[in-house]
């Protein structure tokens, strides 16, 4: 016999098997909330997801060395580019040397530039590890990134004791804001 609707069958009885039935967040439904709504709302904001989608990249990288992965934002907190470090399309998945500054890989800052549907020139790049010297110039020749949000302090060993300046602070010199990521 079919309970049919109502008849004291709870709804999740109705759904079929394997499909959980769970209630809206409060949020939802609510449009037009309030700020002080909105801050009493526990959910992540658009700094962790873009942290939390270049962490994700990084498990990608084949390098057994340092994983880096990168997240671009738009102004709308879209995302329009991510990337990881690795080796050109067909070449071997591997480093060329287990040397500072030698891997043979894209950086993958380089590879989210590269893989960006840009939309405006106001992104933020998300970075598991700070971008190095050459990354930063690039980021800046971009001239679509606004600011730079890093989990990782990265020293490029060779830069540092030729008293060279760090990627963030080029990055800093040219305009964008750097932020160090507290996690
Ligand atoms: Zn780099």
């Amino acid at each position: 016999m079919s309970p049919g609707l109502g008849g004291g069958v709870s709804r999740e009885a109705r759904e079929p098997p394997g499909v959980r039935w769970c209630r809206p967040r409060p949020d939802a439904s609510i449009l037009g909330a309030t700020p002080a709504l909105e801050a009493s709302i526990d959910r992540p904001s658009f700094d962790d997801l873009g942290i939390a989608t270049a962490r994700l990249w990084a498990t990608r990288s084949p390098d057994p060395k340092v994983q880096v992965g990168a997240c671009l934002l738009d102004s709308w907190h879209r995302v329009v580019g991510v990337g990881y470090n690795g080796r050109a399309a067909g070449e071997p998945n591997e480093r060329e040397s287990l040397d500072q500054g030698h891997s043979g890989f894209i950086h993958a800052e380089v590879n989210a530039l590269l893989a960006a549907n840009w939309n405006g020139d106001q992104h933020t790049l998300y970075v598991t590890h700070e971008p190095c010297a050459t990354c930063a110039r690039l980021i800046i020749n971009s001239r679509r990134v606004l600011r730079v949000v890093y989990d990782q302090g990265y020293t490029e060993l060779a830069r540092e004791s030729s008293g060279l300046p760090s990627g963030a602070a080029i990055l800093g010199d040219a305009g964008i804001a750097v932020e160090h990521w507290q996690s």
